[in-house]
């Protein structure tokens, strides 16, 4: 066998990569004009590339490497599981500790009610399963005809055709025939972007009436749930106005539905507290949790369903729903390490009293450079809003994406992660960064930012 290691010479490996690997949301003319950048190693918030170059990873990965690279322990969990128990379903009445002690931790750290776990290899897995669920739970209450799930546009939930139905995002759906039926999407919380005249806290309030007004056209018995991110992440890290959620938690209560919180970003730390719910006051039936659970070391993620649903649902026989992986062994045993780290090394304090403080001064003092309109920052999650006139918050006038592309690719050739939503570049470094770290990402950004506007011109 051709032996293909770290070592062989870059462009040999970007075209092995082009010829067999077929990589998600990534077009092969891509590929083939400039190959992809291989990482071949990683350690606390820096990359290594096949190049040598140490690059600052400011999107932990894909916002989930939260306790950064290369904590052995968890390589050693997972090398002690796989020689234990490398693999046991959790079908048909069978259970493994890795699966039971991790509920029982997630169950702890989650708030209310929020006792049960449904595992799932991804959060697009975990998403289907809530599908799935709120609509049995409203077949076992006797109204199967509620089965409408109402999300919002430019969401992100996952790319599964269930997920990738709930999210809002139309090069999503215009791909494979996506929505499902019985899914409906209302206007997003994004202020700087729709909110025009409106105040902050007007434009909160309006949006989330959206959903009242849904849910009347729709007919209230009709409709099974609500689903949104606390934070929009994949959308542009949108902070919602205050007015928000509270809002939409009123208009869920009075009608009834459930509401599940897509915890798969916001939750682990990430918002400066274990769930992003918690920050704004959101009381869920269901979180979909992923990501941050295993800091991205093994897929693995979740439902977190509260007593009512997962009683129900429960209670009325088998739930014909599973996949291989829910909570495998490895998976579960390497998240449980890493739950027991962030505890052991208090991260939440360092995100909420030493890397949040520090990087929002930073972070939000980059307001003051020409291109940027709004710079905004909930623990270590954050956006700012590229904009050619900071006074009307307009958009650029080429095509929504092109700006903050051209930005992203400055970051890269300063060896710096940014990633850039249209013409908003998103932060999520992982939550270990020191004071030290985020002086060098906010050096590099603003270099990045500086050659970007120089290119404008
Ligand atoms: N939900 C949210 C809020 C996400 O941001 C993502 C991924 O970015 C998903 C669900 C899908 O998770 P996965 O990519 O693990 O399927």
């Amino acid at each position: 066998m051709t032996q293909i290691t770290n070592h062989m010479p870059t462009k040999e490996l970007q075209a092995l990569d082009a010829a067999h690997h077929m990589h998600p949301f990534t077009a092969d003319a891509d590929l083939a004009k400039k190959g992809a950048r291989i990482i071949t190693r990683a350690k606390g918030v820096y990359l290594t590339d096949s190049e040598g170059r140490q690059i600052m990873d400011g999107m932990a990965g894909l916002w989930c490497v939260n306790i950064g690279y290369g904590r052995k322990e968890l390589a050693q969990v997972a090398a002690r599981q796989m020689e234990e128990l490398c693999y046991y379903n959790t079908f048909f009445q069978t259970s493994h500790v890795p699966a039971i002690a991790l509920a029982a931790e997630i169950a702890k750290l989650a708030p209310g009610d929020l006792n049960h776990v449904f595992y799932a290899g991804s959060g697009s897995e975990a998403n289907d399963t809530n599908i799935r669920l709120v609509r049995r739970y409203w077949e076992v209450k006797g109204q199967p005809e509620r089965n409408i799930i109402i999300s919002r546009w430019n969401g992100y939930h996952g790319s599964s055709m269930g997920s990738g139905s709930l999210g809002g995002m139309k090069p999503i759906h215009a791909q494979g025939g996506l929505p499902i039926p019985d899914i409906h999407h209302i206007g997003q919380p994004y202020w700087y972007g729709e909110g025009g005249n409106m105040s902050p806290e007007e434009f909160g309030l309006a949006r989330a009436r959206l959903l009242e007004e849904k849910i009347q056209e729709l007919g209230p018995e009709r409709v099974a749930a609500f689903i949104g991110e606390p934070i929009q992440g994949a959308g542009g890290v949108i902070i919602p106005p205050a007015t928000y959620w509270p809002e939409i938690q009123r208009i869920c209560d009075k009608f009834g539905i459930l509401l599940i919180a897509d915890e798969v970003i916001t939750g682990f730390g990430r918002t400066g507290k274990w769930f992003g719910s918690e920050v704004f006051g959101i009381k869920p039936h269901i979180m979909t949790i992923a990501k941050g659970l295993s800091s991205g070391y093994a897929p693995i993620g979740g439902s977190i369903v509260c007593d009512e649903v997962a009683d129900t649902v429960g209670g009325a026989g088998d739930f014909n729903h599973g996949y291989t992986y829910c909570g495998h062994p490895v998976a579960a045993a390497v998240a449980l390490r890493n739950l027991e780290l962030l505890q052991e090394e208090s991260i939440l304090d360092h995100v909420n009293n030493v890397a949040h403080p520090y990087l929002n001064e930073r972070w939000k003092a980059l307001e003051e450079h020409p291109l940027v309109g709004e710079a905004c920052l909930i623990g270590l999650m954050g956006s700012i809003a590229l904009t050619p006139d900071k006074a009307t918050r307009a958009a650029f006038a080429t095509e929504p994406g092109t700006v903050g592309l051209r930005c992203r690719e400055r970051c890269f050739a300063n060896n710096l992660v940014m990633r850039h939503v249209n013409d908003r570049m998103v932060i999520a470094p992982p939550l270990v960064i020191t004071p030290e770290e985020i002086d060098v990402f906010i050096e590099r950004a603003t270099k990045s930012l500086d050659e970007c506007y120089a290119g404008l011109k």
